[in-house]
């Protein structure tokens, strides 16, 4: 399944008139097969054995790139760490305090908050994001001792 969902962000990436560079390739697939929505700095050390050359700046501007096609999230957290997400389709997350994991979960969509803060505010909302805290299963059983 990843593989098909690698061929597929590649034929984006080439549509885009993107060149797909052995280091962007590898950004890419690391990207697509992590569940854990990693920060540039996460990837970056994921693949410094494998491509020497390459520096953080080098996962960001990749990251950016695949940012401005739309097969990533980017997920600001107000302190330069965003995190990651090729999973662009409608979703949430849960956090987990402890180690920092995100945990994507499915639920209707709210839109009714949307339309609730445009009548309120007077924004034109363009989305929202709903995050949910707490301690995943992991951590959960390393505290249990
Ligand atoms: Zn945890
Ligand atoms: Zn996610």
């Amino acid at each position: 399944m990843s593989d098909h969902r690698l061929q597929d962000a590649i034929d984006t990436l080439k549509g885009s008139g993107v060149r797909i560079t052995p280091q962007r390739h590898a950004v890419l697939e690391y990207l697509l097969n992590s569940m854990t929505h990693p920060t540039a700095d996460e990837i970056y050390k994921a693949l410094e054995s494998k491509f020497p050359n390459m520096s953080v700046a080098t996962v960001y501007n990749n990251l950016r790139v695949f940012r401005e096609i739309g097969l990533v999230r980017e997920l600001t957290y107000g302190d330069s760490s965003s995190r990651f997400d090729c999973n662009t389709s409608d979703h949430y997350h849960a956090i987990c305090e402890s180690c920092g994991k995100i945990v994507d979960f499915h639920y209707p969509s709210l839109n009714e908050v949307e339309s609730l803060a445009e009548q309120v505010t007077g924004f034109n909302v363009s989305h929202h994001r709903m995050e949910v805290y707490g301690t995943c299963t992991e951590c959960q059983s390393n505290n249990t001792h």
